[in-house]
């Protein structure tokens, strides 16, 4: 093996010149250690018979390969990628993208200090709680509300607060896996209460909930299904009856919503979907969602509920661990302000205006980027119909009619084409459908064709 004897040792390598400018850059250390990486790949490489030959400790190629080993390990590993997949709160790409507002809350007291725990009223101690208690109150109607860190976390401490050392009432049919092995009966343990499950996977009746409730019982939890539906025969109490019946027995009904919406989606075609103030009207107690699916916030878990049901969360020893941070807090208050006029959510908030974008401008934008796309060498862009979905666990059985622009490079099958698309500098996550990857424009932002159209760009270079 002649080419293997070629390889230079690694000190002599790195005092060629184009070793030596790399140094400058990246100092040493890294560069030694890339060095070495790539040295075992072209070993590699030699072995396996790819007639890979090396000119000198300089060799062009292999210090491309070192350079460009550096650029990536520089990349910062969690990064922006365009969403082209048409699934709006996409809970793999980061869920809810925020609104600009949002942002410049999160930079305005994060650059400095901020009243985060302070009353600039009294000039003493105050609770971070207070900066959203009354927003969340105006716009869902309820008497009381807290945040914390996510949905998850909210229902651990309200089962926590209200059900430990007690049973919890559940319908068989709601007693879901909602993904990342957040499962209502293990919840339910955690939190310290025993699971007392009613009715059948398809039908459950008030009378299930009420001959199961004793002495032992501390509340009925209804819970949304999330990605999951029951269809055919099938039967569920009424919310309003369930709770009256709950309260006739003296206890709480709670409710987890999961995503939650704060306006009603039917005007923008996606009915079915319950609005947190219809739900307390209903007369739940206490009910949490997400701060990041279709409300179109940063992360975090809402509870809103009587005065009674959140007063005990507050003293709560679980709180403190679940707290909400700062910048989510920030980003949260800027977003919720966005519901209030004489702001519109569904222009100014994302997500929504992602959703109730209409499919001629899809179509619009569908065909702008199509031709771009065309008038990229070897590039093939061709519009198609597409069905989106919003995602998070909401409305999953609502598709919306989308438009996507199907692209192909010549000499690339679809699934090349899509792990290209997905080491690129800024990555492009289609969809593959019918041995095509398609770019869907629901989720891509206007401003995103640029930067499509910059990664197909640097693929073919
Ligand atoms: C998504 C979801 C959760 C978890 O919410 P996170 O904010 O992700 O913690 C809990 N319950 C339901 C029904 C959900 O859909």
């Amino acid at each position: 093996m002649d080419a293997l004897r070629q390889i230079p040792p690694v000190d002599v390598a790195l005092a060629s010149l184009p070793g030596l400018a790399l140094i400058d850059i990246y100092g040493g250390h890294l560069v030694r250690d890339a060095l070495r990486e790539i040295m075992t790949q072209v070993r590699q490489d030699i072995c396996a018979g790819s007639g890979y030959t090396l000119e000198g400790p300089a060799d062009p190629s292999l210090w491309t390969r070192v350079a460009t080993h550096l650029e990536r390990k520089g990349r910062p590993n969690l990064r922006r990628v365009i969403n082209a997949t048409g699934i709006v709160v996409h809970t793999n790409l980061g869920r809810a993208p925020l609104a600009p507002a949002a942002i410049e809350a999160m930079q305005a007291v994060s650059t400095g200090y901020s009243n985060l725990e302070f009353d600039l009223e009294k000039g003493a101690r105050g609770s971070r709680y207070t900066a959203v208690e009354d927003l969340i109150c105006d716009l869902s109607g309820a008497e009381a509300s807290l945040v914390v860190n996510n949905c998850a976390a909210a229902v651990v401490l309200a089962l926590s607060a209200h059900a430990a050392g007690g049973e919890v009432v559940v319908s068989r049919g709601e007693l879901v896996e909602i993904g990342g092995s957040f499962r209502i009966p293990d919840v339910i343990t955690q939190s310290g209460a025993c699971l007392a499950e009613v009715g059948t996977t398809n039908r459950t009746r008030i009378a299930d909930y009420e001959q199961r409730s004793g002495p032992e019982t501390r509340a009925w939890l209804k819970s949304h299904q999330s990605n999951f539906r029951i269809v055919g025969f099938t039967e569920a109490p009424n919310r309003r009856a369930l709770a009256t019946a709950a309260h006739a027995f003296g206890l709480p009904l709670i409710e987890d919503i999961g995503s939650g919406v704060l306006v009603d989606l039917a005007p923008i075609g996606l009915p079915g979907e319950p609005v947190v103030r219809d739900i307390l009207a209903a007369g739940v107690d206490l009910a949490m969602f997400s701060g990041d699916k279709l409300l179109g916030g940063p992360q975090a878990g809402i509870l809103v509920g009587t005065q009674e049901a959140i007063a005990p969360l507050k003293k709560h020893p679980l709180l403190r661990a679940i707290r909400i941070d700062k910048l989510s807090l920030a980003a949260l208050e800027a977003t919720l302000r966005l519901y209030r006029a004489p702001h519109d959510p569904f222009r100014e908030i994302p997500v929504l205006a992602r959703l109730s974008t209409d499919k001629e401008a899809l179509g619009q934008r569908a065909d702008a980027l199509a031709a771009r796309i065309e008038g990229l060498d070897g590039w093939d862009g061709e519009v198609v119909q597409s069905e989106s979905f919003p995602g998070g666990g909401a409305l999953p059985e609502h598709p919306q009619n989308s438009v996507a622009v199907a692209v192909s490079h010549a000499g690339l099958t679809a699934t090349a084409l899509t792990a290209r698309l997905r080491g690129a500098a800024t990555p492009v996550i289609g969809r593959i459908s019918q041995g095509r990857l398609l770019l869907d424009l629901r989720t891509v932002a206007e401003d995103e064709a640029d930067l499509i159209i910059d990664t197909l760009t640097g693929l073919a270079a």
